[in-house]
């Protein structure tokens, strides 16, 4: 196992990309009964710390602004969840060059626009830059984040090489940034063995 790869309760973040991290918490949509690792608000959260969406203190502040009131939390888990579903058909139509999926692009739209409608424009004097900053204190806020980070994978996906896994049994996407853009395994130590297993197996039968 990778050391320098981080996990989330054995989940790999492999993406490359945060919100393609987070399209990859569902294990595998080809399956009758996909695998979530985002099952309640707390470890939705507790995995946006581990992807770098939030900070400890901010984490910190939605917990216990979710402890105060469930509802919010609840509701937070299932807009994430159907932002992630959202993103992950408008990222796969668009990668396959695919026909738009329109009722996937028509939620995104709606919740991309909430984000930048509560963020502020904030300029760093030292580097001369500016960038939207979206605040993060109460639970639903972590679903700005994740729109956030989604608009930003969105805005770069023709300046980036996204590819999508062809190990058996996963669908994970990835960024590749492989000389020459031909890596087509999420992890190739994974993903990959299984498939170099499998060839070899079948190379020995014909023998
Ligand atoms: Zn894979």
């Amino acid at each position: 196992m990778n050391p320098k790869i981080k996990r989330f309760d054995g989940l790999a973040l492999v993406g490359g990309h945060p919100a393609l991290d987070f399209l990859n918490t569902v294990e595998y949509r080809g399956r009758a009964a996909p695998g979530d690792t985002l099952r309640s608000f707390e470890s939705l959260v507790q995995w946006s710390a581990l992807a770098g969406l939030v900070s400890r203190s901010e984490m910190a502040a939605m917990l216990a602004s979710e402890s105060r009131g469930r509802a919010q939390g609840a509701r937070a888990l299932s807009d994430a969840i159907a932002l992630r579903e959202a993103m992950y058909a408008v990222v796969v139509a668009a990668i396959k060059r695919e026909p738009r999926p329109s009722q996937a692009i028509g939620l995104l739209e709606r919740r991309l626009r909430r984000v930048r409608a509560g963020a502020s424009l904030a300029y760093d004097t030292h580097n001369s830059t500016f960038s939207w900053q979206v605040k993060c204190a109460r639970a639903y806020d972590v679903v700005a984040r994740l729109a956030d980070a989604a608009d930003d994978l969105l805005l770069s996906l023709d300046a980036i090489s996204v590819h999508q896994c062809r190990g058996p049994n996963c669908d994970w996407l990835f960024v590749d940034r492989s000389h020459g853009h031909r890596r087509v395994w999420c992890q190739p130590a994974t993903c990959g063995n299984v498939v170099r297993v499998r060839r070899s197996r079948a190379g020995a039968r014909r023998l």
